[in-house]
């Protein structure tokens, strides 16, 4: 693990140049390796030899990366992904197969929830959702005999809940499973969910951890802490050979520490082959030299934000929980006590006709989908994403019609208020 603290990891972490090798990471824009002998290329294949052999299994610039996020988060091993829906399909199938089952919070990415309730639920894999302020007592009653894993988000995308890790980590260890958290929203600059007990994170690293809405990508890091060997009849793709693999035992192979991810390369991203282009792999280190820095004026715009429009008289509500008084500011302080996220949604008084307005009226913040980079923006699911439901349906689908995200960024604070200011008096 690093001696250094999160701003120098961000800059240093994953990549030490040799003498006369070059300063930033190298996008090494190559599928393919050369090797001088059938036999050194046969012990890659064995996983006996480290090295690289085909960029959809591993890349140097992605590796690079990867090692980097591992660090950040103060993990033992990482992997990237073409996507953040590619890491949390990768991170929940890696462990729970066709006949398992997993308990997942409510209020999740809605991308997140469709991967589950539907896609991956037609593969086999039952779900159950519970609300991530039940009761330790609900929390229990929603695990099965073939329970494989608990999944949720530090802060959900777009419900800004914030997930109380310790009562999810604790339900789930006395199951026997480890919890995956996707920690997108406060990223390891604001948390870091393996010091309160979380096993796996993954993230959209599209969000803040890119910052520019340059390129799509994701990641899975483990903490290397969840002893799969403990519970070897759960989880026999782990502790058993894998015949599809050499009869490769990635626990007796590559221990606690790069059991999972070891898996998930060999297998998931062999088979599935999401593996992230060099390319996207060095836009998002560019991106995240800087994080530190973004995450703090992210936030202090966000809380502005969050203040001037809970003082306004045509507001009907605003939730974020970095705000004293929000429902979720309790946890948000003792998990992401130096700050949460940029993301604040709120309702126009007026209901869906009066967010119309409000939105026509924005002159700095574009109207965009994405979420989570230096431009605000926002978006008004009644008249977007959500433009076909009614009012009864956006409810049962806990969209409110009047509901504006605002995904606020890194630009001036005062510019930022101005342009909200403008657009609420055309309402
Ligand atoms: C955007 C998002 C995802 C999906 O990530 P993509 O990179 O768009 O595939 C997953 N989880 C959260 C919390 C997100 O915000």
């Amino acid at each position: 693990m690093s001696d250094y603290k999160m701003n120098t990891d961000c800059i240093h972490a994953g990549y030490m140049p040799a003498n006369g090798e070059p300063r930033n990471i190298p996008i090494v824009q190559s599928t393919t390796f050369r090797y001088a002998t059938g036999e050194a290329m046969g012990a890659l294949f064995d996983l006996e030899a480290e090295g690289y052999f085909y960029t959809r299994l591993a890349n140097p610039t992605c590796d690079a990366v990867a090692a980097k996020i591992a660090a950040l988060e103060g993990g033992t091993a990482a992997m990237l992904t073409s996507s953040g829906q590619a890491a949390n399909f990768f991170a929940v199938f890696n462990i729970a197969a066709q006949g398992d089952h997993v308990v997942a919070s409510t209020a999740i990415y809605g991308g997140t929830f469709n991967l589950f309730s539907v896609t991956m639920r037609r593969m086999g894999v039952e779900f159950t959702f519970v609300d991530p302020d039940c009761s330790e007592e609900e929390l229990a009653a929603a695990f099965r005999s073939n329970t494989k894993a608990v999944f949720g988000e530090t802060i959900a995308n777009p419900a800004l809940t914030v997930l109380d890790i310790e009562k999810f980590a604790r339900a789930a260890h006395a199951h026997g499973v480890p919890l995956i958290v996707d920690n997108t929203f406060p990223t390891p600059v604001n948390c870091r969910p393996f010091q309160w007990g979380a096993d796996i994170v993954t993230h959209s690293t599209t969000k803040y951890m890119d910052g520019h809405a340059n390129a799509v990508g994701g990641a899975i890091v483990d903490s290397g802490r969840f002893d799969w060997k403990a519970h070897a009849d759960k989880f026999p793709g782990l502790t058993t050979p894998d015949e599809s693999y050499h009869g490769v035992n990635y626990t007796e192979r590559f221990g606690l520490a790069g059991a999972f991810i070891t898996k998930a390369t060999a297998q998931l991203m062999r088979d599935f082959g999401s593996s992230p282009a060099p390319m996207n792999a060095y836009l998002l280190n560019v991106g995240l030299e800087t994080l530190p820095l973004r995450m703090e004026r992210h936030c202090a715009n966000a809380r502005k934000a969050a203040e001037f429009l809970t003082a306004h008289p045509k507001v009907a509500w605003v939730k974020y929980p970095g705000l004293p008084g929000d429902a979720h500011y309790a946890l948000a302080q003792k998990y992401m006590p130096s700050g949460t996220c940029g993301v604040v949604s709120f309702g126009v008084k007026g209901g869906r006709e009066a967010a119309s307005k409000f939105m026509a009226g924005l002159r700095l913040a574009s109207i965009a989908t994405p979420v989570a980079d230096a431009k605000t923006c926002v978006l008004h699911p009644a008249s977007t994403t959500h433009r076909q439901m009614s009012d009864a349906e956006l409810a049962a689908a806990g969209v409110a019609p009047d509901l504006v995200r605002l995904s606020v960024g890194i630009e001036d604070a005062e510019d930022i208020l101005r342009d909200l200011e403008g657009a609420l008096a055309a309402v």
